[in-house]
């Protein structure tokens, strides 16, 4: 695998020699990924690359998600999009919640469209575009039972009636998003479908149904086809990560992001030496303690029980985590030296750790696993 990376090297050296830990990102496992879901579906395929491409990296796995026939974008602040279009993306981006007032002439003069939820937001969205002569692309965010974003059901003709007439607006799309999607039973997806319908029907009948419409994200993609619409907008499955526990991805994806260190040092302590901070870890016999340069400010989280890979076994953490160093137990590998790969989510010699399983032992969700990886973790593409 051929490694490149955002931070300059000059050497011909591999660049994980250079770092005490890092993210090895599989972009043709997005490619594919992003392929097999443009194979699921007759819409076409927004990939959201929000957060740093969920941890990923947001343009190297944008360009990967092109490649494999992604034609959207979706984001969740403008600098987000501002980044994708530096890079020379000049596909459509969709900033999927309303942006600060003070960066829409920006996003308008980069050809990013604007999420728009009420009049004041369409009222600034137009004054944006006006003061440089162009049309601000907006998407109309509905609210049918997130209760977190959108215009209410019974404001969305006399909203949308407003993009439409405004000169410097030009109404592009209208979503909405599902609150349980990931969950086995779909009755609330249900609801929330049968409410967004009901007011696309009265667009239609106004003429004020914008030409995109769009809902589903990954787990609605698996599990609501009637909710594809005109564009689906996927994250978590682009990057070969399970939507939910339900909702396991089928075998074709794989997952794109490992996270990796090496052991700095190893030694044998002698029975009942206190490690780490606090002593949280005594030695009961002699016992041989490895040293991880990974730590909380890394994104691994400062709880007991975590677990890594050395030489295709898992081996625990033992003691506190700290900022920037953790320790691990190496009695099951023995032959385990300083300078030996450690993995803390992906494979090593056929043993796996994946996001799914650091999210049960946190008690959270792969998302916020991969997102929770720190910026300083240089991210590594092949
Ligand atoms: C993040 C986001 C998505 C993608 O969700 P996944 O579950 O990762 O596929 C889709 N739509 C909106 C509005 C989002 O904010």
């Amino acid at each position: 695998m051929d490694f490149q990376t955002s931070a300059p090297y000059t050497s011909a050296v591999d660049p994980r020699s250079r770092y005490a830990t890092w993210v090895e990102v599989d972009l043709a496992a997005i490619e594919g990924n992003t392929r097999a879901l443009v194979s699921m579906t007759d819409a076409r395929l927004m990939a959201v690359v929000k957060a740093n491409g969920y941890g990923h990296g947001a343009i190297e796995s944008a360009r990967a998600a092109a490649r494999g026939g992604a034609t959207w974008f979706g984001v969740g602040r403008p600098e987000e999009a501002l980044e994708l279009r530096d890079s020379g993306l000049d596909q459509p981006i969709l900033v999927l919640s309303p942006a600060p007032k003070d960066t829409l002439e920006q996003l308008v003069a980069r050809d990013v469209s604007i999420t728009v939820c009420d009049e004041g937001q369409i009222a600034a969205a137009a004054e944006a575009a006006q003061s440089q002569g162009s049309k601000a692309k907006t998407h109309l965010k509905l609210d049918t039972g997130m209760s977190r974003l959108g215009a209410a059901l019974g404001d969305a003709e006399s909203v949308a009636r407003s993009l439409h007439e405004h000169d410097a607006i030009l109404f592009e799309g209208i979503f909405t998003h599902f609150a349980r999607a990931d969950e086995p039973e779909a009755q609330t997806s249900r609801e929330q479908l049968k409410q967004f319908e009901d007011v696309l029907a009265q667009l239609g009948a106004a003429q004020l149904r914008p030409p995109i419409v769009h809902a589903a994200n990954s787990a609605a993609v698996f599990a609501l086809k009637e909710a594809h619409f005109d564009m689906v907008r996927v994250g978590i499955a682009l990057y070969g990560l399970q939507p939910s526990a339900q909702w396991s991805l089928p075998e074709e994806f794989r997952p794109a992001l490992q996270w990796k260190s090496r052991l700095a040092r190893v030694r044998n302590l002698s029975a009942g030496t206190g490690v780490s901070y606090g002593h949280r870890y005594v030695t009961e016999d002699e016992e041989r303690i490895g040293t991880v340069p990974v730590g909380y400010a890394d994104g691994l989280r400062r709880t007991e029980g975590n677990q890594v890979l050395v030489g295709a076994r898992h081996v625990p953490v033992v003691g506190r985590v700290c900022m920037d160093l953790s320790m691990v137990q190496l009695d099951t590998v023995p032959e385990a030296e300083a300078g030996d790969e450690v993995v803390l989510i992906g494979n090593q010699g056929g043993a796996v750790i994946s996001a799914e399983q650091v999210a049960d032992r946190w008690g959270t969700i792969n998302y916020e696993v991969i997102c929770g990886i720190d910026r300083r973790v240089p991210r590594l593409v092949g």
